[in-house]
């Protein structure tokens, strides 16, 4: 057993660091969960950008099928005034253009049969790509709602040690834990008391001097004189 103040002090320090450590972890939280969203958008984004990109063939093929229709209207004309006009010359220019706007026509329709091939490829990688992101979405939700889970068990244990905290506190004396709650903010990370072993502080690692060790077997409040940490000793010593 070490010194009643230095036991007092511990059981306050563990609730503390326990406090400390769920903080910090509930801290992380709000990262991690952005970072699931964030993937889950771009599956989502990923998928509606193939539909689109499927959607765009489509409408270039119905854009195709009016120019040629817009063709096929124009050789008609012009097959019925072709038989009315006399003139030779006029008449031939006639059959030129609707011969040309044949060639066209036929450009056109392999293009049509190109941009349905297109569409087959577009849309069977629109549904592999929906298959496959939807069960990456599915993960997402379900790591999600874990973390959703953990950050509820994280806050219930942090309000329940901080529910059980005062009672921890009332075995210590006033000044005593106004120092514990300075070292306890600071920024070194390492608990306000430490155990002195082989005569070395646990906090700095530097030997304490004689009269911090005859004040510790005394039982009295000491602290490091180097690092200002409690320092105590345990009776194994
Ligand atoms: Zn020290």
């Amino acid at each position: 057993m070490a010194a009643r103040w230095a036991e007092a002090l511990l059981k306050l320090q563990t609730v503390d660091l326990r406090i400390r450590e769920l903080e910090t972890r509930l801290a992380l939280l709000p990262k991690e969960m952005g970072t699931l969203k964030d993937k889950r958008d771009a599956a989502v984004a990923e998928v509606a950008a193939a539909a689109n990109a499927a959607k765009k063939i489509e409408l270039d093929r119905r854009h195709v099928e009016s120019e040629i229709e817009k063709l096929n209207a124009e050789n008609k004309k012009l097959q019925q005034q072709s038989s009315m006009v006399k003139k030779n010359t006029e008449y031939q220019a006639m059959l030129g253009t609707i011969a040309l706007n044949e060639k066209k026509i036929g450009d056109l329709e392999s293009r049509v049969l190109e941009l349905m091939d297109e569409f087959e490829e577009a849309k069977k990688a629109y549904r592999k790509l929906k298959q496959n992101n939807e069960a990456a979405v599915n993960a997402i939700r379900a790591e999600f709602d874990e973390l959703v889970a953990f950050a509820g068990d994280l806050k219930k244990e942090i309000a329940q040690l901080k529910a059980e905290r005062p009672a921890d506190v009332c075995g210590v004396d006033n000044e005593t834990l106004a120092r514990y709650n300075r070292l306890l903010a600071g920024k070194d990370g390492v608990p306000p008391l430490v155990k002195v072993e082989n005569e070395i502080c646990g906090s700095c690692h530097l030997r304490v001097t004689r009269q911090a060790m005859t004040n510790m077997q005394k039982g009295a409040v000491t602290s490091c004189e180097n690092c200002m940490h409690f320092i105590y000793l345990d009776d194994a010593e």
